[in-house]
Parts: structure tokens; C-alpha cells; sequence
């Protein structure tokens, strides 16, 4: 159970959301997207969230990676709560702390591969040696050592999927938030990508948040939570128990 009370950073989970509620207004209608929704992530750990669309994911991994402020309640990310932090400050600690993992890749089309992993690293002024050396370790870590000078187009759809995990991957993050990820893939590629997400992100001591549908992907979780009506039912927080063997094997 997620508590008020402070714990050092070093020891902190990789995220916590308390208590968070957050509200669109739009043409005059408010939604209230998350209503009291409470997780903590613990290191390293891997979380599946399901739930009927339009129930809150999307804003709930929005919210943990600071993109968005809730209305009420705390979100940290390593002890480090995001409403503590200023614009350029949360810009800045996103990028060493958060990867991104989308539907469809969100892929710079005229960059190589190899470039388009290297992204994060430049904003922050990572030296030229120690960026080559980290994107090539995230390449090979995704299983796509000698295809670093490809464009997007050039790689199969699991293979695009794969330079995009590397990307979220190569500035060694925390926490991995992944939005359906698989949901642009067929169910085999998916399995595959999701393992191997699993396993990279394993490598580099990340957490990772996964939203999604499929109940193959869910089962790489170490555990699933399920959300309704903008808060995570714990009662469906059916976790260890019935996780994949395969998950028990690689962690
Ligand atoms: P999920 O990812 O589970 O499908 P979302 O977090 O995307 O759910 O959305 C939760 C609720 O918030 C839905 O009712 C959705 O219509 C609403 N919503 C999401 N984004 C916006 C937005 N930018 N403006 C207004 N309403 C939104
Ligand atoms: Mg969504």
C-alpha cells in the first residue's frame, strides 16, 4: 500500500502515484479521467495495466511521467516527486529518469536507426564518445546490433518497435512507460517485442508501466493491476500468482 510517508530517495520505489485524481474540461464537459487512483512501482518490477478504454491508462502513465500535473495527489518517479520540480527541471529529470514507449513508434522518418536512439542523449550534452558507446549498447540489447544505419523504413514493423525501446531505453531510465505498445503489431511480433522489452529493460534495472489489451502481453507482467472508472480496482491486483512462468525464469 502506497503510504504519505517519506522514504529516502535512494530507497524509493521507481514511481508512486497517490491518491491522484485529474479532470479534462473540454466544450464544457469534464471528465474526471483518474478518481483516487493509487500504484507504486517497485524497482525494477514489471506492471501491466488493463482495463476498458476510456477507464484512465493513458492519463495514469501521462501523470507518471510528468507530463501532465493531477489535480489532487502525488506522483514521484524515484523519490522525486514531479510537482516539486520546475518546467525545465521536469523536461530535464523526464529524460534521465522516463522512457517512452508508444503505439506505432513515433520515429523520426529521415533518421537512421542508430540516430534515432541517440535523440535523448543530445538534448542533455551526453559527449560523442559515451553516446556512441550507450547507442550501440541499446541496439544490441534490442537485437538490432548491425542494423544501426537503417532508416525506419527500411526494418519490419517489430523491428521499427525495437529502435523505439532502444530509444526509451538508452538513457538508462527508472521507469519505462509503455502505451500499448504491441497494438500496431501482429500477436506474434507483439509476444516477441514484449519479451523483449521485458528482458532489456530487465538488463538495465527498469521499471516498466505497460498498458495494454492483450492478455499474452499482460502475462509478462509481473504483475497485472486492472483500472475502472479512473482508479486501479486492487481487488484485481491478481499479480505473482498467476504471472507467466517465463517471467519467474528472467527475473
Ligand atoms: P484509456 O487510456 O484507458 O482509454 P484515457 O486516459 O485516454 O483512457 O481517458 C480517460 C478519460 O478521459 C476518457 O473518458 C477520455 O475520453 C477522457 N480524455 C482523455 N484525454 C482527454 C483530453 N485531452 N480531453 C478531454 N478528455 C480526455
Ligand atoms: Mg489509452
Amino acid at each position: 500500500m502506497p503510504t504519505e510517508t517519506p522514504t529516502p530517495v535512494g530507497d524509493a520505489p521507481a514511481a508512486e502515484a497517490i491518491s491522484v485524481t485529474h479532470t479534462y474540461v473540454g466544450y464544457g464537459l469534464k471528465v474526471k479521467a483518474l478518481d483516487g487512483a493509487s500504484l507504486s512501482i517497485a524497482r525494477g518490477e514489471v506492471v501491466a495495466v488493463v482495463g476498458p478504454s476510456g477507464s484512465g491508462k493513458s492519463t495514469l502513465l501521462f501523470l507518471l511521467g510528468g507530463l501532465d500535473q493531477p489535480e489532487e495527489g502525488t506522483v514521484r518517479v524515484a523519490g522525486t516527486a514531479w510537482g516539486s520540480l520546475n518546467g525545465d527541471e521536469r523536461a530535464r529529470f523526464r529524460r534521465v529518469n522516463c522512457g517512452f514507449v508508444v503505439q506505432g513508434t513515433a520515429l523520426l522518418p529521415q533518421a537512421t536507426a542508430a540516430e534515432n536512439v541517440e535523440v535523448p542523449l543530445l538534448l542533455d550534452s551526453v559527449d560523442p564518445a559515451e553516446r556512441a558507446r550507450r547507442v550501440v549498447e541499446a541496439l544490441d540489447r534490442v537485437g538490432l546490433a548491425g542494423e544501426g544505419a537503417k532508416l525506419p523504413d527500411q526494418l519490419s514493423g517489430g523491428q521499427q518497435q525495437r529502435v523505439a525501446i532502444a530509444r526509451a531505453l538508452v538513457s538508462r531510465p527508472t521507469l519505462v512507460l509503455a502505451d500499448e505498445p504491441t497494438g500496431n503489431l501482429d500477436s506474434a511480433t507483439g509476444q516477441a517485442v514484449t519479451r523483449l522489452l521485458v528482458e532489456a529493460a530487465a538488463e538495465g534495472g527498469a521499471a516498466i508501466v505497460i498498458v495494454t489489451h492483450d492478455p499474452k502481453v499482460a502475462a509478462h507482467a509481473d504483475r497485472i493491476v486492472e483500472m475502472h472508472s479512473g482508479h486501479l480496482n486492487s481487488a484485481a491486483n491478481i499479480g505473482a500468482t498467476t504471472s507467466s512462468p517465463s517471467t519467474g525464469a528472467a527475473r
